[in-house]
């Protein structure tokens, strides 16, 4: 039995998260294991690493609502009263992408970065400008670190609310990649202990417990702890 195809997709989920050595490496991963097709050929490329940033953010975070069924909570204390307010982050709060270049010149731009840029410039700003740079034939390529930051459009950056108690502005200021990350380290744990439950008890194999739909693991791992 292959069971890379019928590993449910939690399953495939927890597999890529092991690929993966940092944070960026990671998020590639849990992106190649929920590829979505019809984004790809909009963007036209073939992998999720050369998705633009903003698309790739909104595409984690949207893999997040759908394997765990909600937004991404995120919580911060109120600088006026101390209370506590949560953010919802979700794909439809966050707003949409939209593809689109810098233009810095005559037939010159810089291009929104992809995560294949930022895990070949090891940190380096300029390497990063230097890869998004783009320009006609004959044209030398020209734009700033001020344009590359107009250019990205990802999740990182200040999320703003309202406190619920006082009514002062919340800010939150969020790396959208880590949060997501995060977040499905989580739902990875809960679905390795759902594993460990159903072989402690059954003595099933790990591929066929991982081809179970997720719904059925959760129920049948609950009912082994005794949670219902
Ligand atoms: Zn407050």
């Amino acid at each position: 039995m292959d069971s890379a195809r019928t590993a449910s997709p939690l399953a495939r989920l927890a597999a890529a998260f092991e690929d993966g050595t940092d944070l960026l490496s990671q998020a590639v991963a849990v992106l190649r294991a929920r590829a979505d097709r019809t984004e790809l050929s909009f963007y036209e490329v073939d992998d999720p690493a050369d998705l633009p940033l903003g698309a790739a953010d909104r595409r984690l975070l949207a893999a997040y609502e759908e394997l765990s069924g909600r937004g991404l909570e995120v919580t911060a204390p109120c600088s006026g009263c101390g209370a506590r307010t949560t953010l919802s982050l979700t794909a439809s709060s966050v707003g949409p992408h939209v593809w689109a270049s810098v233009r810095t010149g005559p037939g010159s731009g810089v291009r929104e970065p992809t995560y294949a840029d930022l895990l070949a410039s090891a940190g380096d700003p300029d390497v990063v400008l230097a890869r998004c740079r783009v320009a006609a034939d004959g044209v030398v390529p020209v734009g700033t670190l001020a344009d590359l930051d107009r250019a990205e459009q990802s999740l990182a950056g200040p999320l703003r609310s309202v406190c619920v108690e006082c009514g002062d502005p919340v800010v939150v200021d969020a790396d959208g990649v880590a949060m997501v990350l995060g977040a499905l380290a989580t739902v990875c744990a809960d679905f390795d202990r759902d594993v460990h439950l159903l072989a402690s008890r059954y003595g099933w194999d790990l591929s066929t417990i991982e081809a179970l739909s997720d719904h059925r693991r959760q129920r049948l791992a609950a009912l082994v702890s005794g949670v219902v």
